[in-house]
Parts: structure tokens; sequence; C-alpha cells
């Protein structure tokens, strides 16, 4: 079994010789490290490889884990990229440095209130449906402009969008959506592609890849 470093050296290489091909610069792509249900233990080599960047989807499972290898390594940066509810909003921003999935008016204000009690300013993108699905997350398509025009009126700075494709179907029409939604809000930050389509993602503009199986195995 190869061991975390090489994993995460494959990775980069995947995401850089994509980003070649785009006439883009890997540079231009964060490389987030889903470690949800990944103890300490299972962290630890990738902080020692380099790897910075690291995504959790609960609150409550982040702050307990994260308390001591943050100590240990202040400058990690941690991204939620789960869904938020309203009343962990100020917990969710002291704690992370960027969130993915800001989908509704409710949590606007609440992360407004929050980043001006907090006196933070964490990174924020909301999260689309592009797929259009009932039972997943995100702000739909067609609410998108009014959603950001409620962030813009509560004072609330946004950096880009997140998408999480229908499964088991090309995604790259869904990258190219979203692609296409950030331009044309003038939004520079893209979250998307995952294990399975992290290259067809920076081919398509991803400014952040959240890559978890590919880098740790399989969540048990
Ligand atoms: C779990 C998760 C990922 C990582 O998925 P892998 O297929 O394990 O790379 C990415 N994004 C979100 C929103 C997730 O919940």
């Amino acid at each position: 079994m190869e061991d975390a470093a090489q994993r995460l050296a494959e990775i980069e290489a995947g995401i850089a010789a994509a980003a070649a091909r785009a006439g883009r610069k890997a540079e231009e792509v964060t490389l987030i490290a889903v470690s949800k249900t990944h103890d300490a233990e299972a962290i630890r080599p990738l902080i020692a490889a380099g790897q910075r960047d690291f995504g959790e989807n609960r609150v409550q499972e982040a702050a307990a884990k994260w308390l001591a290898l943050r100590a240990e390594n202040p400058d990690i940066a941690l991204h939620l990229i789960g869904q938020l509810q309203s009343n962990k909003a100020e917990e969710a921003v002291a704690l992370f440095d960027a969130i993915h999935s800001v989908d509704r008016a409710s949590l606007v204000q609440a992360l407004a209130k929050a980043c001006v009690k907090t006196g933070r300013q964490p990174q924020l993108f909301v999260q689309v449906n592009v797929g259009d699905e009932e039972q997943k997350g995100g702000c739909a398509v067609a609410n998108l402009s009014a959603l950001l025009g409620e962030a813009r009126q509560a004072g609330l700075a946004i950096d880009g969008l997140m998408a999480i494709p229908p499964a088991d179907v090309e995604p790259a029409p869904y990258f190219a959506l979203l692609d296409e939604l950030a331009e044309r809000h003038g939004l520079p930050m893209r979250s998307m592609g995952m294990s399975g389509d992290y290259e067809t993602a920076v081919m398509l503009g991803a400014t952040h890849v959240r890559v978890g199986t590919a880098l740790f195995g399989a969540r048990s």
C-alpha cells in the first residue's frame, strides 16, 4: 500500500496536469483534503507531507478533532463542506477559514451576524444545486441571484460558488454550469470536483477541489 505522502503527490500531479491542459496554473487550485470521519492519526501524515487545507462536514466533529492538530500547526486552513444549521453559524465562523455551504437567506443572515460578533471573515461559497435535485442541499439555480443580493444587503462578502453534481452521470456539464454562474456574478472562486472527477473540474475552472477517498482511502 502506498502511503499518504505518495497519494498526495499523485493527486497534486493530477491537478497540475489538468491545469496545464487547460492553460491554467496549478497554483490557482487549492486541494482540500476531506478528512471527515478520519482521526488525527490518519491526518498527521498528510500534514507532515505539507498538506495545509482540510475539509470537514460537521462543526462538532471538526471542533473536537482539530483543536490539538491546529495548536500544533497554526497555519492550517479548515473548510466546512457540509450543511450548516443557522444556530451553529457563530461556532462555524469562529472555527472555519472557509464555508462552502451557504445556501439560504436565513443562513446568510446568521452568518452576517456571526461575522460582526466574532470579527472574523471566512471565505464564503454559495452552494448551488446544479442538478436541481430534490433531496440535495444548495440554492436552486433560479434563486442564486436573489440569494447573492441578500448577502450583499446583509454586508456579507461571497467569494465563490460550490457544487456537488448528481451522482453517476457525467459531471462536466455541471462543472461548466457552475463556472458560468460564477463568471456571470463576478465571483472568482469555484469549489467543485471530488475524488472521481477533480481533474475534469480543474479543466473546467475549479479553484478548490475537495478530495477525500483518493487521499485517505474509503470511509468506514
Ligand atoms: C465527502 C465529501 C467530499 C469528498 O468526497 P470523496 O469522493 O471522498 O473525495 C467532497 N465534497 C463534499 C461536499 C463531501 O461531503
